[in-house]
């Protein structure tokens, strides 16, 4: 990896981890507007210098995948359990990161947060060149074991490429006998959701994400405009209220309605543990490296 994209990374990641926990800090507090802690975090991404990958955030059962619609009215409410993931990119190098909180001062989540972080520490701390993937998994596994909870078995972590949020390589959050080892300056994100439930997640509600599958074109004008609209997001992921925003709620709804019937843009909806458990997730890019580099980690933070 040169110079220039390290720096990239590096940039990026201290963008990514300070809106990651300005967002994480507002919405500890019961009554903050989720609609409004996302706009801001979007806003501060580019306001530090960045580019928008994403903002997204998940309630209680939420796992990932979800973020407001322009309508969206709901605020905190003491004891939620707040995962805020913020993707943070610089032509294309990405940061991806996560944290979760606890709303008010119930504390009822203290030591399932423990627990994702200790998962979280404990891989970092084994990576390097060689080290296969299942040990990762085991050790993000065992931790959340240690404190009476299991880890989400079909989420996982995994490698970044420029442009690509899931670039080939999943990191598992269990030991899933996965052999593949790591090579020295791969970009991976670790990510244990640890759970108080069954351990699995599964899509549930409308989708209010979305990705191009392939360079976005349209047939209808409203097709063509979402289309267009969507282009320079290619690689990245949109929201449904960035669209409506610009084009108008009916003019958004159709075109992407046509682009996803023609297999062009691919929804993904919420994703929620199936037996309703809560879900805390703590994450982190980094280079893989002797020393791995993690990029979106703050000095403070020991995980
Ligand atoms: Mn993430
Ligand atoms: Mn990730």
């Amino acid at each position: 990896m040169d110079k220039d994209t390290i720096n990239k990374l590096l940039k990026a990641g201290k963008v990514a981890a300070q809106v990651r926990r300005e967002g994480a800090k507002k919405l500890s507090v019961v009554g903050t507007s989720y609609l409004e802690v996302m706009d801001y975090c979007e806003q501060r991404i580019l306001q530090l210098g960045g580019e928008i990958a994403w903002a997204q955030y998940g309630v209680n059962d939420v796992a990932a995948h979800d973020c407001p619609t322009e309508e969206t009215k709901e605020t905190t409410k003491e004891g939620e359990l707040v995962k805020v993931d913020i993707g943070v990119h610089l032509d294309g190098w990405i940061a991806d990161n996560a944290m979760t909180v606890e709303v008010g001062s119930s504390q009822k989540y203290y030591d399932l947060i423990r627990a994702s972080q200790n998962a979280l520490k404990a891989a970092i701390k084994l990576v390097r060149p060689g080290c296969p993937l299942w040990q990762l998994g085991e050790a993000q596994y065992s931790e959340a074991e240690a404190l009476g909870f299991t880890t989400v078995k079909n989420l996982c972590g995994h490698t970044l490429e420029q442009y690509k949020i899931h670039a080939g390589v999943s990191v598992p959050t269990f030991n899933n006998k996965d052999k593949t080892e790591l090579h020295e300056g791969w970009q991976i994100a670790i990510e244990p959701f640890v759970t108080n439930g069954q351990g699995l997640i599964k899509e549930k509600g409308e989708a209010k994400v979305f990705m191009a599958k392939i360079n976005a074109v349209g047939r209808s004008p409203y097709a063509r405009r979402v289309a267009e609209f969507v282009k320079p997001r290619y690689g990245l992921p949109f929201t449904i209220r960035d669209l409506t925003r610009n084009l108008g709620i009916g003019p958004a709804l159709l075109g992407l309605r046509e682009l996803q019937k023609s297999g062009i843009v691919r929804a993904y909806p919420p994703l929620a543990e199936v037996s309703g458990g809560i879900v805390a997730q703590f994450e982190h890019s980094m280079i893989v490296n002797d020393k791995p580099v993690v990029y979106t980690r703050q000095e403070e933070e020991e995980w």
